[in-house]
């Protein structure tokens, strides 16, 4: 039996987790759930799943959740706050996590899992882009198995051969590996100038047309930070210089990556965009499960295409290469600016096109230093958000 831990089991990567997991009681028991919000839901999810632990962000949220659960006789242990959360993952008697919180808010429980020697499957993708260096070797450290949900990833860890998960990430090109393609659907407004985007709106940037997720990843997937952020992550992960990492436009999402080899092959893996499938792999990894997903049926798709990137169509992704290449804390200040701005957009009224604006001004206004420690990290991601901030209210008509 697994006994799994949930990061923000309430959100789009956690119902689908939850949804694996429920075909397969026989192999899962979910030992702990954690939510910022949405305090009903995650009471539905005690009730189903009974975990011995639930986490959430705030007391009103723990006292609301207390008496939800209180009423339908569970006996879940009910905590908040952010130390609360590392608790959900190094005292719950969890052996894999699942890395589902969205944003910086992920950092310090992932890191945790990390430190612990957790199974940790890992979406939060800002967590590894804020910390890359610390993170892995706090992997390395820990002893546990790092698994790539994002599906780019997990595509590319399907593709490499077995020896990969045994060798440390330096030893990667021995291995024959010259290239990996990771696959964009180029977001809702692929076939749009830039021009034409100064009056979209949130419910127009999270219309993503082939995957249902949450809101900040939606925004993101429209000006491609999305996959910037999955250039940093790959580079981290794989080990893999990041000229060697290209990102091709196939806006069917069907092939989620590709692994060139030395020798002329091209390694791919295709499937439905659906995240059940990233999301058993890592769960049952070595094994294979059902994860509820329909079968593919490359008849019934008429074609896949592919094509470069047209870069100055996303000066997001333009942003993101840039601090890969600065590297440092410049990938934290891209993450954290970013956050403030997406927000920002959603529920601010910022306007789209000023996402990048703001994320380029604070990379410009904070320079980049070595991303020694945690603590450091944490307080140039707050720096870097205060800026942020101050830039769009400078910048309010
Ligand atoms: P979401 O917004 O749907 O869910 C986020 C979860 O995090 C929720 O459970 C929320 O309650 C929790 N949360 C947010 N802020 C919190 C805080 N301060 N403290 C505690 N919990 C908090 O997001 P999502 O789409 O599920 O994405 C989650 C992560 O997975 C992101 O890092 C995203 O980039 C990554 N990811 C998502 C997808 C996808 O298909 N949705 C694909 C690849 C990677
Ligand atoms: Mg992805």
């Amino acid at each position: 039996m697994r006994k799994i831990a949930i990061l923000g089991s309430t959100g789009s990567i956690g119902m689908n987790t939850l949804d694996v997991i429920r075909a397969h009681p026989d192999r899962f028991q979910v030992v702990a759930l954690t939510a910022g919000k949405q305090i009903e839901r995650l009471a539905e999810q005690c009730v189903e799943f009974k975990p011995a632990l639930a986490v959430v962000a705030t007391a009103e949220g723990a006292s609301r959740l207390t008496q939800l659960l209180y009423t339908r006789n569970i006996k879940t242990q009910v905590l908040y706050g952010p130390d609360a959360l590392v608790t959900a993952v190094t005292d719950s008697a969890c052996d894999t996590v699942m890395a589902a919180i969205v944003g910086a808010a992920g950092l310090v429980p992932t890191m945790a899992a990390a430190k612990a020697g957790k199974r940790v499957l890992l979406a939060n993708k800002e967590a590894l882009v804020m910390s890359g260096n610390l993170f892995m070797q706090a992997m390395k450290e820990g002893g546990g198995e790092l698994l790539p949900i994002d599906s780019e990833h997990n595509a590319i860890f399907q593709c490499l051969p077995n020896q990969f998960t045994k060798s440390s990430p330096d030893q990667i090109e021995p291995l024959g590996v010259e290239e990996f393609w990771l696959t964009a659907s180029g977001g809702p407004f692929r076939n749009k100038a830039l021009t034409e985007l100064s009056t979209i709106t949130p419910e127009q940037a999270c219309a993503h047309p082939n995957w249902v997720m949450g809101r900040k990843i939606s925004v993101d997937s429209a000006t491609m930070m999305n996959k910037g952020l999955e250039v940093i992550e790959a580079f981290w992960l794989f080990g893999l210089p990041l000229e060697k990492i290209k990102v091709l436009i196939h806006p069917q999402s069907v092939v989620h990556s590709m692994v060139r080899y030395r020798d002329g092959s091209v390694l791919a893996q295709l499937g439905q965009p659906d995240m059940r499938t990233p999301i058993a792999y890592g769960l049952a990894w070595p094994e294979r499960i059902h994860a509820g997903v329909a079968p593919l049926s490359l008849i019934q798709l008429a074609n896949l295409s592919f094509f470069e990137p047209n870069f100055s169509q996303y000066p997001c992704l333009n942003l993101a290469f840039s601090a890969a290449r600065a590297g440092g804390t410049a990938p934290t200040i891209l993450n954290a600016a970013n956050e403030v701005a997406v927000a920002a957009f959603l529920d601010e009224g910022l306007p789209y096109l000023e996402i990048a604006t703001v994320v380029e001004r604070t990379l410009n206004t904070l320079a980049p230093v070595p991303a020694n420690s945690l603590e450091l990290i944490l307080q140039v991601d707050e720096q870097a958000r205060q800026i942020a901030n101050k830039i769009i209210r400078d910048t309010k008509p």
